[in-house]
């Protein structure tokens, strides 16, 4: 399928070339009729006014003719002849009574109508002379093929007949036969000559030079439209496809003509390598030095690339800091090379500076195609490639180092399941498959259960049990976890509500809350709605905040949270100490909980140095009057230190994993841990 682009870019091709054609078209028509309307008035004034005089006398010497005939009148030939007029005479049965004149005529002819007169005459072919010249339309008027004909017979005008054209004072003599009746069968055929003398030579040249400035002027009307059209066009194209930074190439020209060399080479064994370039230190650059000093390095890099590639690869400068580029290469390795000299180049592109780059490619196999097929021209997608190449460049390390990532089977599968997780993310909620797992919290010295976290699973008929790790960051990078989020409220407040009629000895149930909810002002009021709505006591709802979430709008989440705090929710900050503003945060934040990342209990972190750590964060939440919840203990000495240093809870497997509801119960009506079972826990595959 054509590309929105690929559309745009053929519509405004096909609209300059319509509105040319439309122009010229126009013109044409337009011009033609003027031409031909003026040329048809003009003849038809000439011969009206050349030809009306001889009509009229040999009008009169047909009447005298019949007269002198009617009165018996012998003379009347003699009369006649001194008109000096040639004339013939004809009988009814067509043969010539008597002629007078140099010339004879044929019997060709034909009746055309006189113009000024309206009459129906008949004129004849001058045997000797050539043609009279009746026009096509049977009227008389000058019939300009016939006259060019004329013109170009062999017959030699100057010599043969110097009367007919009088070359020295370029006067022109047409012959013309006239036949009138005469009475009794009979016709008198009088020779009308059509003169043009000097004037009308004059009038006549002129016509056909103003016609001629006239052609002249509508070509060049006519070219210059079409020359600005296709400047127009040129322009539009250029700006459709100009990259206001660079002054090169924008994403636009890259998706249609790439496409388009891409169609064309369907039926090679070619391969390409479609290229996201980023330049990693861009940002850093403009804020060090400026906007516009960072925009002409960006003019120096594009330039340097374009240099950098062949005649059938190309290059276009798509976002600030974004490149794409498209390589032929032989195979991923060959790409790989290239693209490992170009951002050497780069790197160094600046010698005051050491630039980093990074490149994230996809290989488009003409052979290998899709599925096991060859691609057809539908399948040339050069959006999603481009997309999968910045995909795999989005792997990388998101440091200052340079380095390439190709698009590989892996990261096809992530997609993959990226598309499958978007697409029933909602049925599966309405279908309610999300489940409410519950991890206990315990008190270290006492084993006594002290509250639980929610833990979200997602349980699909197709694939079983899902993790939270395999949907929750797609769901927060897609904003459904704010659905979810709700989901899980609703359903931990029920269960609590539940248990409590049910008479169990119920403790605090804390429920992750994404950060990508706490840009919504109302976040507190609408937590406390839908725990109101199950009818459960406030107080066993504990609300946690991922530490990021602490990045984002401070005065709002401390607004927020001392709206929930001020309704009865305690409120836990999540995986204290997993970054480095935790601390600071800690300053602001009027937090009742704060939970130890699992990270300080993996094996690498333990040690004397691990536990200094520990201890001061718990003399610090201490202090700042919090209760402290360990997360991700899986051994006794731990459990054993974190009760020396007055550790209020810990959640981890060493008590127990996340459980379902109905085990969770068993949990709650046990009240506390039985150790050789949570040692066997952490054991359990
Ligand atoms: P989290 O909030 O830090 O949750 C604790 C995670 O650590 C849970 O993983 C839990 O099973 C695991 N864990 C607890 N104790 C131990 C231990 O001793 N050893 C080890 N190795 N792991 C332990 P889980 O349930 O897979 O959840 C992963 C993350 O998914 C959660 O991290 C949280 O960020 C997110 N998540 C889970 N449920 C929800 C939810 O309902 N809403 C939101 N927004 N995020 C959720
Ligand atoms: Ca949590
Ligand atoms: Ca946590």
């Amino acid at each position: 399928m054509a590309s929105k682009s690929e559309k745009k870019y053929r519509k405004i091709k096909r609209t300059h070339i319509v509105g040319s054609l439309i122009w010229f078209i126009l013109f044409a028509a337009i011009s033609a009729c003027i031409i031909v309307a003026a040329v048809q008035m003009l003849l038809a004034y000439v011969i009206d006014t050349k030809i009306s005089s001889e009509y009229e006398s040999l009008e009169y010497m047909a009447k005298l003719y019949e007269n002198g005939k009617a009165a018996g009148n012998e003379d009347i030939y003699a009369i006649l002849n001194e008109e000096g007029h040639g004339y013939v005479i004809t009988g009814n049965d067509g043969n010539v009574i008597y002629a007078n004149g140099e010339n004879t005529i044929s019997s060709e002819g034909g009746p055309v109508t006189l113009p000024v007169k309206d009459e129906q005459v008949l004129v004849y072919r001058d045997t000797e002379r050539g043609y009279v010249f009746p026009s096509n339309s049977g009227r008389l008027a000058l019939d300009l093929n016939a006259f060019r004909k004329w013109m170009s017979s062999d017959l030699d005008i100057e010599e043969k007949d110097p009367e007919f054209i009088d070359v020295n004072n370029s006067i022109l003599n047409l012959p013309i036969w006239i036949s009138f009746d005469a009475g009794e069968g009979e016709h008198f055929i009088g020779k009308a000559i059509f003169r043009a003398n000097r004037r009308d030579s004059i009038m006549f040249v002129t016509l056909i030079a103003v016609i001629a400035v006239l052609i002249v002027v509508i070509l060049i009307a006519m070219l210059t439209e079409a020359i600005k059209s296709f400047v127009r066009q040129r322009r539009m194209l250029d700006l459709f496809f100009k990259d206001m930074v660079t002054g090169g190439h924008n994403w636009t020209w890259f998706l249609v003509k790439g496409e388009q060399l891409l169609k064309k080479r369907i039926h090679s064994n070619d391969k390409y390598a479609v290229v996201n370039l980023v330049f990693v230190n861009y940002r850093n650059y403009c804020m060090c030095h400026s906007v516009a000093e960072g925009e002409k390095l960006l003019v120096s890099v594009y330039k340097k690339i374009n240099s950098y590639i062949g005649s059938r690869e190309m290059c276009a400068h798509t976002t600030s800091s974004n490149f794409a580029i498209l390589l032929k290469c032989s195979d991923e390795l060959e790409a790989g090379e290239r693209l490992k000299r170009l951002i050497g180049s780069l790197e160094t592109i600046d010698p005051d500076h050491k630039f980093s780059f990074q490149a994230g490619a996809f290989i488009i196999d003409m052979e290998k195609g899709l599925g096991g097929r060859r691609f057809t021209k539908d399948d040339i997608d050069l959006d999603t490639a481009y997309n999968n190449a910045s995909t795999a460049r989005t792997t990388l390390d998101d440091n200052d180092d340079s380095g390439i990532a190709f698009f590989d089977e892996k990261l096809m599968e992530e997609h993959k399941w990226l598309d499958t997780v978007q697409e029933r993310q909602q049925a599966a909620l309405d279908n309610e498959e999300f489940l409410v797992y519950y991890q206990p919290k315990y008190d270290p010295r006492t084993n006594e259960l002290k509250g639980a976290e929610a833990l979200i699973r997602w349980n699909s008929p197709e694939f079983g049990i899902v993790p939270p790790g395999r949907f929750i960051p797609i769901f927060e990078k897609n904003g459904f976890i704010t659905k979810i989020d709700h989901y899980m409220i609703k359903h931990v407040a029920r269960d609590q509500k539940n248990w409590l009629d049910k008479g169990f000895k119920c403790v605090p149930v804390s429920v992750n809350v994404s950060r990508a909810h706490f840009v919504e002002n109302d976040l507190a009021d609408q937590i406390r709605n839908m725990v109101d709505e199950a009818g459960t006591p406030h107080e066993y709802i504990e609300i946690e905040l991922t530490e990021s979430a602490f990045f984002d709008d401070k005065r709002a989440m401390i607004r927020t949270i001392n709206k929930l705090k001020e309704y009865g929710f305690a409120v836990s900050m999540d995986d204290f100490g997993s970054g480095y503003s935790s601390l600071n945060s800690l300053k602001d934040m009027p937090l009742d909980v704060l939970k130890l990342d699992a990270e300080f209990f993996r094996d690498e972190n333990a040690g004397r140095r691990g536990e200094i750590v520990v201890s001061e964060a718990i003399k610090l939440a201490k202090n700042l009057n919090m209760r402290i919840v360990a997360e991700g203990v899986e051994v006794r000495d731990q459990v054993d230190f974190l009760a020396g240093e007055g550790c209020d809870m810990i959640q981890g497997y060493f008590f127990a994993k996340p459980m379902p509801g109905d085990k969770y119960e068993e949990k709650m009506a046990e009240g506390k841990a039985e150790i050789s079972q949570a040692e066997a826990d952490v054991s359990a595959p």
